[in-house]
């Protein structure tokens, strides 16, 4: 297996959709393994294809007892209440910022052959399942800080050339 290496927080590809991956998929299983590889590497709840610069929808997750690769994983139910969660990511270095989180949501999933399966997930799973599905839309969780503060964030790691 392998440790992948992060895209820097400025690539735009952290800021772009990914495409829907076209199941069964075949050369996944090695990307899922080496995704699992990188993210416990780095002590991460969780880490998205995206990261690393590849535009598939796919993301693997592990927190509170919950292994779970997520293959075009879509969101069919969320609650009404919300949680505010205060989240760092490995492609945002040095930054935290609290988000508002739906507490439960179902999501319709898929394994590698294409089989679809529902799951439901509550709690931090829930929150970092959120997380991980916005990494697959292209939305970082700088979304959620002000033009300015971003602005600031966007200078410093430049400066620091990353
Ligand atoms: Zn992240």
């Amino acid at each position: 297996m392998t440790i992948l290496a992060l895209l820097s927080p400025n690539e735009t590809a952290l800021r772009t959709e990914a495409d829907a991956v076209g199941l069964p998929g075949i050369f996944i299983d090695q990307l899922i393994a080496n995704l699992y590889e990188t993210m416990y590497f780095h002590n991460a709840l969780g880490l998205a294809a995206s990261q690393i610069g590849i535009l598939q929808k796919i993301a693997v997750m592990d927190v509170d007892n919950v292994k779970l690769t997520l293959i075009n994983p879509k969101i069919i139910e969320k609650s009404d209440e919300m949680v505010d969660s205060e989240e760092g990511c490995l492609s945002c270095p040095d930054l935290l910022v609290t988000i508002p989180r739906h507490k439960e949501i179902t999501i319709l999933n898929y394994d590698i052959n294409g089989k679809d399966e529902t799951i439901k997930l509550t709690g931090q799973a829930a929150i970092t399942a959120q997380h991980e599905i916005n990494h697959l839309e292209g939305i970082l969780i700088t979304y959620k800080i002000s033009s300015i503060k971003k602005h600031r964030y966007v200078r410093r790691v430049k400066k620091a050339g990353r």
